[in-house]
């Protein structure tokens, strides 16, 4: 800035300074010249008066003590006299311009340089009435010997300009920066600063206005996005073309069980070294879209992979979905496919069996009636099946539940307990029931089913002469529903797993007593609808005591 500064105070007082100085020579030099021909001219005329008037020229001419040169030459040209020069040493004047026009017009005036170019020679002849030329000369400073002179000077002035100008430059310099230096960015209208800075303070304001509001954006944008990535119980990966971690989320560093700042910046090896990883992450390097099953710490997660195009920075985005109950449930679900086959194939071969027998005459009259109450009980544990399955599809759907009432839980039990009597009776068991009075919200047919699959096991599978009880009572919040028995009980490593669908621990002994293996996956089920917890407490040769703890009274 200061340079530029410089070089135009510099260069435009040096130009003036040139101008100026030029256009005054020039016309001091135009001036002088005129004069000096002037002069030259009114003395050339006052020596040649004298010499027409006077006898004797030479004794004259040798008086003269005048600054010129005064010289006298004969018509042919030869110089007669020279104040200056020797005019044995001089030429014929004849050709020179000056003495020729004098001889011919009367009079001449020229001009000629000295061998430096730094002087002029000024001529002016007059011819005289007895035919000679009188020639006087001045030698005056030409423009190149005045500009000669005048170098030293000009040096000066130049020096003193550059000079003026640097500390000038200086100072217009400071004057122009020192504002634009101390300038606030922050708050540029508040700057005390000339006007000629107004127009860029507030296109900075505007600026400042401009990238505080889009910074607040992008902040408010970046907050929404790790917001959202946190609190997403997905894992979520960003990485680089080269699979190196950009950002990891919560989910993904628990998953992984890594510490997520410190995976930041490394390779997506580093997380899991699993070939689905690899697999996927490989996927998207190649543009394309990656899924693959990875099984971690006893969960399965569905690995999708994505490419991210983008000029600035293509990259992966990985995302983690914990499928372990779909997987397990779509499982369940083919098994439960098959059990249902199965278990349907066995009373039907018996059915098809015993009325082929029948039919074909070759049973024998007495075992009639045998075949067929085999062929109803079986029909009757088809029916009990059918029953089973379609409650469990039922609470499968929860959509088709009715709405919660609020149901007595004792008087419930109380009117499930008749319907076990016969059986009970059959064993000799006694049920009774303990307890009082407590309401909860829920679906009666569904507790109604709960309770008497309890009950009906509780007699099913206990001892002659042994006992059950029922027991309704209240708890701190809601209510508890327990059924004790006398019988088997169940040994410790089938307790988890009774409650599975078509698990028995004796299957032979749950067919005989026509169980279908679902009533505990359908006690189960309504437990959960009704959000409430079983326990299981059961020693075999003991007994077992099912306990469902309703979290909530009516
Ligand atoms: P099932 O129709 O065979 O009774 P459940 O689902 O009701 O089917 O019960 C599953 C299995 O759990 C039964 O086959 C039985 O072996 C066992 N079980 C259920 N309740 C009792 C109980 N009160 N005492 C002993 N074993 C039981």
């Amino acid at each position: 800035m200061q340079k530029r500064i410089f070089q135009s105070i510099f260069f435009t007082t040096l130009a003036a300074v040139l101008i100026v100085g030029a256009f005054t020579a020039r016309s001091f030099y135009g001036f002088f010249d005129a004069r000096t021909a002037e002069e030259l001219r009114s003395e050339t005329e006052s020596i040649a008066r004298a010499l027409e008037r006077l006898p004797d020229a030479g004794e004259y001419l040798a008086s003269l003590t005048g600054p010129h040169r005064v010289t006298l030459i004969a018509p042919d040209g030869t110089v007669v006299f020279d104040n200056q020069t020797p005019t044995d040493d001089m030429e014929n004047h004849i050709a020179r311009p000056e003495v020729s026009d004098a001889l011919q017009t009367g009079s001449g005036m020229s001009y000629r340089y000295s061998r430096t170019l730094t002087q002029k020679i000024l001529y002016h002849a007059l011819r005289l009435g007895d035919g000679r030329v009188l020639r006087t000369a001045a030698t005056q400073n030409s423009i190149i010997g005045m500009v000669h002179r005048v170098l030293f000077p000009l040096a000066a002035v130049i020096l003193i300009t550059a000079l003026l100008a640097l500390s000038l430059s200086r100072a217009f310099a400071r004057r122009i920066t020192d504002p634009i230096g101390k300038i606030d960015l922050a708050s540029p209208l508040e700057n005390d600063a000339y006007d000629e800075l107004s127009p860029i303070l507030l296109r900075l304001q505007d600026q400042n206005d401009t990238l505080r509001s889009q910074l607040a954006e992008l902040k408010r944008q970046r907050q929404e996005l790790t917001a959202i990535s946190e609190n997403m119980s997905e894992g979520l990966l960003m990485l680089n073309r080269e699979g190196i971690v950009l950002a990891i989320n919560k989910s993904a560093a628990r998953i992984f069980s890594v510490d997520a700042q410190a995976s930041i910046g490394r390779s997506v090896l580093t997380l899991n070294r699993s070939a689905e990883l690899y697999k996927i992450v490989e996927a998207a390097q190649n543009g394309r879209d990656g899924e693959a099953e990875l099984e971690l710490n006893g969960h399965i997660y569905q690995l999708l992979s994505t490419p991210v195009s983008g000029e600035s920075s293509p990259g992966i985005v990985v995302i983690m979905l914990d499928v372990t109950a779909r997987r397990l449930a779509e499982k369940e679900r083919r098994e439960f496919s098959a059990n249902v086959s199965h278990e349907l194939r066995t009373p039907l071969t018996s059915i098809v069996g015993f009325s082929e027998i029948m039919s074909n005459g070759v049973a024998r009259p007495e075992d009639l009636k045998r075949f067929a109450a085999k062929i109803h009980s079986e029909a009757q544990r088809l029916i009990a099946l059918v029953n089973d399955i379609i409650q469990l599809s039922r609470l499968d759907e929860k959509a088709e539940l009715p709405a919660f009432e609020t149901v007595d839980l004792y008087e419930l039990c109380e009117s499930v307990l008749p319907r076990v009597q016969s059986a009970a009776q059959a064993r000799n068991v006694t049920v009774s029931m303990t307890g009082e009075h407590v309401s909860i919200r829920g679906i009666p047919r569904l507790l109604d089913e709960l309770t008497f699959n309890l009950l009906e096991n509780a007699v099913k599978y206990n001892v002659p002469d042994g006992s059950v009880t029922v027991s309704v009572a209240p708890e701190e919040t809601g209510a508890v529903l327990s059924v004790q028995d006398t019988g088997l009980g169940i040994p410790k490593e089938h307790q988890e797993r009774i409650f599975e669908r078509f698990y028995r621990v004796d299957k032979s002994h749950s067919r005989e007593t026509g169980g279908t293996g679902l009533g505990l996956a359908i006690v189960k089920h309504v437990a959960a609808v009704h959000d409430a917890k079983i326990t299981l407490r059961s020693q075999p040769g003991e007994g077992s005591t099912f306990t469902v703890t309703f979290p909530q009274k009516a």
